[in-house]
């Protein structure tokens, strides 16, 4: 069982015979709050009656659980859609194929039914390459890809971009950096809400963020793409994230809290240096400096423009930084070195179980 959405049904099917039940919570919060606790006891009747229990850090585990919780980080699978290499036409056809970017050649492949959409000026969204391409293939770009929820910090990180493009003309940068700093843009890219039924947030959120653009400039909307990708196909959203990931200067996740950031796997996989905060999840996934930067305060727009002014100024160091992230990524949140760890959980839950079945079964003669 996944989440606590289904732990009820987990519960139920642990009271049918010679079945086992093992949660796997991809939340968690390395601090007590009342509000935590409260939700432990509701929850507990319910986690108390699985096998066994796995978070994502160890200062996850309520104490309740400790006698029988495993800590396994959360891992992506490097051949999948999201993660896999991408030649650069593979690569320029996704993001053709999605309307990210406006082709001015053939692709091999056909466009996808569902496109990407951008959101415009009037507070309407359509084909993200309308009103005009956005330039993913040739400018700086920062991206974040996030579901579409207040702890992402979204809005922050506009914020943030508004105030980095400020000091473009500040005279303060060298020809190349201030170049550099006026033709990036901030790509703000998340599931289309209508497709996520657990997360009701999602339309304010992104009601809150057209409002805010809606509010900008022409030149800042232009420097700003806020995107929505849709569900429809498993396949092709993940192929956009990977694209949207891969083409970025830098991938930022603002989160003002989280668990365990897979979006910031998922770019140091790609080698793209990482922007995140000091929030729990992403401290144990990013090391400061090493595969990237951690901002301090996620809703401090003037941190980030400061923080993503150094990245951006520094092409050596977010080579390093990239490099870095994906050996680190290879070494500790591969979907292979998983196998080993579920192999243990799984044996240990159905150990006992095993051995009462194997006593009574007799050996086969040679093999079946
Ligand atoms: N994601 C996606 N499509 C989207 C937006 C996000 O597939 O349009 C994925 C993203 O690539 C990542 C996951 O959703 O794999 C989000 O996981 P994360 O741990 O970063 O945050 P969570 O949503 O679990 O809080």
């Amino acid at each position: 069982m996944h989440d606590p959405q289904p732990l009820g049904a987990g519960a139920l099917l642990k009271a049918m015979p010679g079945l086992h039940a093992i949660w796997r919570c991809h939340i968690g919060l390395e601090v007590e709050s009342p509000i935590a606790s409260a939700a432990w006891t509701f929850l507990r009747p319910y986690a108390e009656r699985h096998d066994h229990a796995i978070f994502s850090a160890p200062e996850y585990v309520p104490g309740f659980l400790a006698a029988r919780a495993s800590v396994m980080r959360p891992t992506i699978d490097p051949l999948g859609h999201k993660n896999r290499e991408l030649s650069p036409h593979k690569l320029v056809g996704v993001l053709c194929n999605s309307a990210l970017v406006a082709g001015a050649h053939p692709v091999l492949t056909p466009p996808f039914a569902h496109p990407a959409l951008r959101l415009r000026s009037d507070g309407t969204f359509a084909p993200a390459d309308q009103p005009s391409d956005i330039g993913l293939l040739f400018r700086p770009v920062v991206t974040q890809v996030s579901r579409w929820d207040r702890l992402k910090g979204f809005r922050p990180l506009l914020d943030g971009f508004l105030a980095l493009k400020r000091r473009a003309g500040d005279g303060a940068h060298p020809p190349r950096h201030r170049r550099r700093l006026e033709i990036v843009r901030l790509v703000l890219a998340g599931p289309d809400p209508a497709a996520i039924q657990d997360d009701p947030e999602a339309r304010e959120v992104l009601a809150e963020l057209t409002a805010a653009y809606r509010a900008l400039e022409p030149g800042a909307q232009a420097d700003v793409a806020v995107l929505t990708l849709p569900m429809a196909s498993v396949k092709e959203n993940a192929l956009m994230v990977n694209a949207l990931q891969r083409c970025s200067t830098v991938v930022v996740q603002n989160s003002l809290r989280e668990g365990f950031g897979l979006t910031a796997t998922e770019a140091m996989w790609k080698a793209v240096p990482v922007l995140g905060t000091q929030a729990w999840g992403l401290r144990q996934q990013i090391r400061d400096g090493v595969d990237g930067r951690l901002v301090t305060h996620p809703d401090d727009p003037e941190e980030l423009a400061q923080v993503l002014d150094e990245m951006l100024a520094d092409p050596k160091q977010r080579f390093v930084w990239g490099q870095n992230g994906q050996r680190r990524v290879h070494d500790a949140f591969l979907v292979f070195g998983q196998v080993s760890e579920w192999l243990r959980v799984l044996g240990e839950c159905d150990g006992p179980a095993r051995a009462a079945a194997s006593d009574a079964v007799r050996p086969a003669r040679g093999p079946r």
